[in-house]
């Protein structure tokens, strides 16, 4: 096998992500069975259900060392209208066996450490890691299985020559029976069409230095990482070292200044006003991918040629269970095998138009989280 990379390992939004490990999608299970049927339906959420078993099972059977905390997620509701959603969600998870429990004001404010929030749920299927250590451990982990990875080497072209599948990069040619293609949102202009599929929007992280007992023995005390019910979520975590990383959607700007992160302070701010003299030690930013249908696209392009991306904010786990159906298409398996619906590459109709309005919404929904907040 031979990977390509056109910057370094990690380098696109798998090495900057918030590392939580969120199994299912943004449908619940309940409309996913409808929109998928009585046969896919179920197949799809057990296997989308199953992502945290999937990452933190790499992660034990290759050794990674990547700091993993499997002790579960928490979706905090923000407003009345989203906790009446957020336990519905919670309630038709349990229907299906899942370890999640509906949990009240008191304990979501103890679990979180702070009272922001009128409750929500847990689903302890999840759980957090160091996303950069997990990306660099996957890269070691194939090339002990014998992998080629070439970094800075961008793939400019594929063609089809007997046969076979010839890509060329700066410096060489690489020839393959199958290719995968999994350039989420920095999907550039390799297979004609496949970048509109997709719309990439910014997603914002900020970090404080480790936090002193004093400070933050209080906050998210279980190790739980947290996304809320905001139409921008806010999303947080400790890491090993007892940073508050916080993370949250602002209009797009690749290379974010201070000014940028302005929102993770307030966020900051209104849930631990404790730490308002801590500033944020780093902050950064990266391109997640969204799609028309709010669903991740596993595309097939041309015999022998697929590609996995759209993962809507959830890419740790589901960019991870994707690289394994991606395998098993490769090896063989026939698409009716595969726990997700295997489709044709859909360029959304009016793209630059779509891309003008997502960046739009990112402001609207800003205004519509901050009148709705309790
Ligand atoms: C700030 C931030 C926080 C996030 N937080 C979370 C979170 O907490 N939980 C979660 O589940 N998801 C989160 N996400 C989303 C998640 O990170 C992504 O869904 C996931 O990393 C996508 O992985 P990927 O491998 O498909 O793409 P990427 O990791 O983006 O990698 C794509 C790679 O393709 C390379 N590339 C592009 N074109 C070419 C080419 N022609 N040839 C060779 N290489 C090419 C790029 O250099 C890049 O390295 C977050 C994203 C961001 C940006």
């Amino acid at each position: 096998m031979t990977l390509l990379e056109a910057n370094q390992i990690g380098w696109g939004a798998s090495g900057r992500t918030g590392g939580q490990v969120i199994p299912g999608l943004k449908y619940d299970p309940d409309e996913l069975e409808t929109v998928l049927g009585a046969d896919l339906g179920p197949r799809v959420i057990a296997a989308t259900g199953s992502v945290g078993d999937e990452v933190f099972g790499l992660i034990a059977r290759h050794g990674i060392d990547c700091d993993p905390v499997h002790r579960g997620w928490l979706q905090p509701a923000f407003s009345a209208r989203t906790l009446a959603l957020a336990l519905q969600r919670c309630e038709q998870w349990a229907r299906r066996g899942a370890p999640v429990r509906a949990i009240d004001r008191a304990e979501m404010a103890d679990l979180i450490g702070s009272d922001h929030y009128l409750g929500g749920w847990e689903d302890r299927r999840a759980g957090n890691l160091q996303p950069l250590s997990y990306v660099r451990g996957l890269a070691t982990a194939a090339k002990r299985a014998g992998a080629d990875i070439y970094v800075r080497s961008p793939a400019i072209s594929v063609r089809r020559n007997n046969n076979r599948w010839t890509l060329t990069t700066p410096n060489g040619v690489v020839t393959a029976d199958v290719v995968l293609i999994g350039t989420n949102g920095y999907t550039d202009g390799l297979w004609p069409g496949l970048a509109r599929t997709v719309v990439p929007m910014m997603s914002f992280q900020a970090a404080t230095p480790p936090l002193p007992a004093e400070l933050g023995a209080n906050i998210l005390r279980e190790g739980h990482s947290v996304s809320d019910t905001r139409r921008l979520l806010w999303y947080y975590r400790r890491d090993a070292q007892g940073r508050l990383v916080m993370g949250g959607r602002a209009p797009f700007r690749e290379d974010p200044g201070p000014a940028d992160v302005v929102h993770l302070r307030s966020a900051v701010d209104r849930l631990y006003p404790q730490l308002a003299s801590v500033p944020f030690e780093y902050y950064w930013a990266g391109r997640v991918a969204m799609t028309k249908d709010s669903l991740p696209h596993l595309n097939e392009l041309a015999p022998g040629l697929w590609a996995g991306l759209g993962f809507n904010g959830r890419g740790v786990g589901m960019a991870t269970l994707f690289g394994r159906l991606l395998a098993e298409l490769a090896l063989g398996a026939r698409p009716a095998d595969i726990p997700f619906p295997v489709t044709a590459m859909r360029p959304i109709p009016g793209y630059p138009f779509t891309r003008i309005v997502a960046r739009a919404l990112v402001r609207y929904y800003r205004v519509r989280d901050s009148f709705e907040a309790a």
